[in-house]
């Protein structure tokens, strides 16, 4: 059989293997098993010995959580993967990770270049956690080569962290440039990839060393499960992902990974859905005299529009931003007030349409000064477009619109 389409892998992945000849469950079962026994004490020692690829203790691993990193291993393409219990576990552990330096197994990263644009907790994370324990943090425009080359040369960092699709700002990072300059100067590169997921790109393919996900949104999709994963691309990085979450405790738990599992699924069918509405979507805004600009890759306004074509194969994702006529706090709380179907809601990704205000939400550690710079201003809205009716979505949008 030729090699499969990524859909079906998605589908089909870590799930029911039927090698031995015995009749197996078509569905991974929620495995709930803290424990497992083997026919003796020896074949138990093998197990530990062999690793966390063997089930022995839930922190290590067990058949749930393990078909689900099996199927974003083959997502990303990459060596393995590490499911844990959130978005933002991921993004420190992969922290950890990158900033351990080869030969060693403790984290000591020294100095992370990150993304202006990064999602709001990421902030706090590096501020609180990573700085305190003595790394450096230096921030740049990563939509800026010569920017990003001119850090790099200047801080030498060991870790290097971007999102994929910023967020609210929807900024497009060129992945395969950046990951060529942190190569070129022994960083290791973390891409947080929620925005786009492995069907519009696959970082690791263009030399990011750790993919994340906060499972949380697009993965999972339907607004019910807390996770996040983690992918590496080599076995080295892999094995340390794997010795941290394992000590740390930070895994996801069976029935989490399950639901996430089972999203996953129909992350094709969801997501060529939500980008061909939020294009329709878009489009209209763009029109709309209530509306001052509307920000979506998707849109020939968008700077970065052709890039993104190129990129995304055509697609430009299901996150839009727009700024109201009325550039106001007071209007964009009447905006969300009015919506009747589209929920004012704070996640992304779900199937269900959802509206959130930045300065409520994700921008809210930041001063008015510090959004305003970034250029997050008083009437921006973000928008995760879910796979309603997409005439029922743009109906809502544009009632609440006319009511301003
Ligand atoms: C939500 C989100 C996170 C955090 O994920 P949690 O699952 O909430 O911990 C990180 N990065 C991005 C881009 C996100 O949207």
């Amino acid at each position: 059989m030729t090699e499969l389409h990524l859909n079906t892998k998605l589908i089909h992945t870590g799930e029911h293997d039927r090698a031995d000849g015995r009749v197996v469950p078509t569905s991974t079962p929620i495995h709930s098993s803290t424990t497992y026994v083997y026919s003796s004490a020896a074949a138990l020692d093998d197990a530990f010995a062999a690793g966390d690829t063997n089930v022995y203790y839930i922190r290590h691993g067990g058949p749930t959580t393990n078909q689900l990193e099996q199927v974003m291993t083959v997502a990303e393409g990459g060596r393995g993967a590490v499911a844990c219990s959130s978005g933002m576990a991921a993004i420190y552990l992969a922290i950890l990770a990158a900033g351990t330096p080869r030969g060693s197994m403790a984290p000591q990263p020294r100095h992370v270049l990150a993304s202006h644009d990064l999602y709001g907790a990421d902030h706090v994370l590096l501020r609180d956690f990573i700085a305190t324990h003595g790394a450096q943090i230096t921030y740049c425009d990563m939509c800026d080569m010569g920017q990003v080359a001119a850090q790099i040369e200047e801080c030498e960092p060991d870790v290097v962290l971007v999102e994929s699709i910023s967020n609210p700002l929807l900024k497009i990072a060129d992945i395969a440039t950046i990951a060529k300059l942190a190569r070129a100067a022994d960083a290791r590169l973390i891409v947080d990839a929620t925005l786009t997921t492995p069907i519009l790109q696959q970082p690791l393919q263009l030399g990011a060393d750790i993919v994340v996900h906060s499972a949380t949104k697009y993965l999972s999709g339907h607004g019910d499960a807390l996770g996040g994963v983690a992918v590496a691309r080599t076995s080295l990085v892999l094995d340390t992902l794997r010795n941290y979450a394992h000590t740390l405790g930070m895994n996801l738990g069976a029935f989490e990974a399950r639901m996430i599992s089972r999203g996953i699924k129909t992350l094709e069918l969801r997501l060529h859905r939500q980008c061909a509405s939020a294009l329709y979507i878009a489009t209209a805004l763009e029109q709309h005299p209530a509306v001052k600009r509307v920000i979506y890759p998707g849109l020939t306004s968008h700077p970065q529009h052709a890039f993104a074509a190129a990129q995304f194969g055509g697609k430009f994702g299901g996150m839009i931003a727009f700024e109201l006529a009325q550039d106001s706090r007071e209007a964009a709380f009447k905006f969300m007030d009015a919506l009747s179907l589209v929920l004012p809601a704070t996640s992304l990704g779900d199937i269900y349409s959802m509206v959130t205000y930045p300065p409520l939400s994700s921008h809210r550690e930041l001063s008015v000064d510090q959004r305003r710079a970034q250029g997050i201003g008083d009437g921006l809205i973000r928008l995760s477009v879910g796979i309603e009716d997409v005439d029922d979505i743009l109906q809502d949008l544009t009632r609440a619109l006319a009511l301003l």
